[in-house]
């Protein structure tokens, strides 16, 4: 299992957010082709890298307006969560 973020120049990892307690999340690969193409080249990785299904990408690469705050289906939990639109696409870098 992937814990570290795909970007090649990033290193934000589940391991650091819950050490420091960083509030960023992370997302897995789109599935949809177009819109994953996008995401690979914001890696930067190497020639003909691609993701598998454990690859993830942190919430830093992402603005605000790619985000739609969800209603927590639980009853006794009554947080909003953030979840990355259908066409969200990475844009910022670190
Ligand atoms: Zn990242």
């Amino acid at each position: 299992m992937t814990t570290t973020c795909a970007a090649s120049f990033c290193s934000n990892s589940r391991y650091l957010a819950k050490k420091h307690n960083i509030d960023i999340i992370f997302h897995k690969f789109p599935s949809e082709p177009v819109l994953l193409r996008k995401w690979i080249l914001f890696c930067k990785q190497e020639d003909k890298w691609t993701p598998s299904k454990n690859h993830i990408l942190c919430s830093s690469h992402f603005v605000k307006d790619d985000y739609q705050l969800i209603n927590s289906p639980s009853k006794e939990n009554k947080k909003t969560f953030k979840k990355l639109k259908p066409v969200g696409k990475p844009l910022l870098s670190v």
